[in-house]
């Protein structure tokens, strides 16, 4: 089976050393296994857009060299995915995910959701949506829906048992459902969610190994469910450790933390750079630590990542850059 990975960014901000370590693990590891990897921009977040986000990333890997394989536009051979403008797809899904079951229209209001989360913090509680809406008939909903009643589609997830996949960093992962709610797939105003763009397109691109950062470890269980529903082939997940600033906080989009433009702004070559976020929660074994990044995809494997979150050190980015 063909290898294919993909970086999938949310445009919300800069790309910091972090993000572009998730891009070129993915990148590595299609590579080195002659697969395919795919760039897909995940902007259907409206309002956390951030104008020249797009610009930065598709100017930072053309200047890597990390270049993508496929895409829509030149014969299938390049030009990202936008989510924004594959709308339709994710509402076709949305829908037969209600067919089966495994979704379903809620009609709730503002009102009786802040009323929700206002009851759950008297009990010192987390909020969850008490599936009201699951229980209208077939006719209510169709009925709602002709009156042009605003409406979400939920994700169904059972109350019973427990959930579970293999990560190939962390090892097994096993949530209970219990722990997991009922989320938007669907919003009001037809955008897709995370939770339902990222499962339905990761499937739809053929991607067979899911690199990211370990904030979706524990979310996954929750897409995974929706493969089953869809009768989908799950994917093999390997979830990455922070990259930190300090011991307390991970680097930040949102602060333009540790950007790699900056760092070229400031004389650093791109090779020392690739280099140093490479070896930066991965060890290739044994005592090199100067590589191209040619060198770099052919000795690259997902068994030298590492579990625990590495702290960003400008020290050793200059010592390597000083190899160059
Ligand atoms: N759009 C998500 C982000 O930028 C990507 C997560 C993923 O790779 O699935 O955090
Ligand atoms: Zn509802």
């Amino acid at each position: 089976m063909e290898v294919r990975t993909r970086f999938a960014p949310s445009p919300t901000g800069y790309l910091h050393i972090g993000g572009l370590r998730t891009a070129l693990y993915a990148w590595l590891f299609a590579r080195k296994n002659g697969g395919k990897f795919i760039l897909r921009i995940e902007d259907t977040d409206r309002n956390r857009l951030v104008d020249e986000a797009c610009e930065i990333i598709y100017r930072t890997l053309k200047d890597t060299g990390l270049t993508y394989d496929e895409g829509p536009d030149v014969g299938g051979d390049f030009g990202p995915y936008i989510q924004s403008q594959r709308q339709e797809i994710y509402r076709k899904y949305a829908e037969e995910l209600v067919e089966k079951g495994a979704a379903y229209y809620c009609f709730c209001t503002k009102e009786r959701l802040d009323g929700l989360r206002e009851e759950a913090q008297k009990k010192g509680e987390v909020a969850k949506y008490d599936k009201h809406c699951l229980h209208l008939s077939k006719e209510e909903v169709q009925r709602r829906l002709a009156a042009g009643e605003e409406y979400v589609i939920r994700q169904n997830i059972g109350t019973e048992g427990e959930t579970e996949y293999e990560d190939l960093v962390y090892g097994k992962i096993t949530v209970p459902m219990s722990d997991l709610e009922d989320n938007i797939l669907l919003k009001s105003d037809g955008w897709p969610t995370y939770n339902l763009a990222n499962v339905i397109d990761d499937h739809l691109m053929g991607i067979t190994h899911v690199i990211r950062g370990i904030e979706y470890l524990s979310s996954t269980p929750k897409y995974n469910l929706l493969y089953d529903a869809l009768g989908w082939e799950r994917p093999t997940y390997i979830h990455l450790p922070p990259v930190m600033k300090d011991k307390q906080h991970k680097l930040s989009k949102r602060n333009g933390d540790a950007s790699y433009e900056d760092f070229i702004a400031k004389g650093y070559l791109k090779e020392a750079i690739l280099n140093y976020i490479a070896l930066l929660g991965w060890n290739p074994g044994g005592e090199r630590e100067i590589y191209s990044l040619e060198e770099l995809a052919e000795v690259f494997t997902l068994e030298g990542i590492s579990k625990s979150s590495s702290i960003f050190d400008v020290e050793k980015l200059t010592w390597m850059n000083g190899e160059y």
